[in-house]
């Protein structure tokens, strides 16, 4: 099956509530299509953003806190826009 989306999906129907602040994720994280990936949240003088694992390099000032978070892509995708820092 390729279809990922939550259309149709059975999990479409099950209860869910957002997980630590994030987007809500679009499959059930019991869904066998729920999948979470690796991405980097940098944090920096109080406000932090998240990008993708290849990313991070760009992010190595003085400073700056790396760490991994695991999120679903679509919630990656989600997230609100970063607006500086
Ligand atoms: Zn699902």
């Amino acid at each position: 099956m390729t279809n990922t989306r939550t259309q149709g999906c059975k999990c479409l129907t099950w209860a869910r509530v957002p997980i630590d602040k994030l987007p809500m994720s679009e499959h059930h994280k019991d869904c066998e299509l729920y999948k979470e990936e690796r991405f980097v949240k940098v944090t920096f003088q109080g406000n932090y953003l998240i990008i993708e694992p290849h990313d991070a390099d760009e992010y190595i000032e003085e400073g700056m806190v790396r760490e991994d978070v695991f999120m679903t892509r679509d919630q990656f995708e989600r997230l609100p826009e970063f607006d500086g820092f």
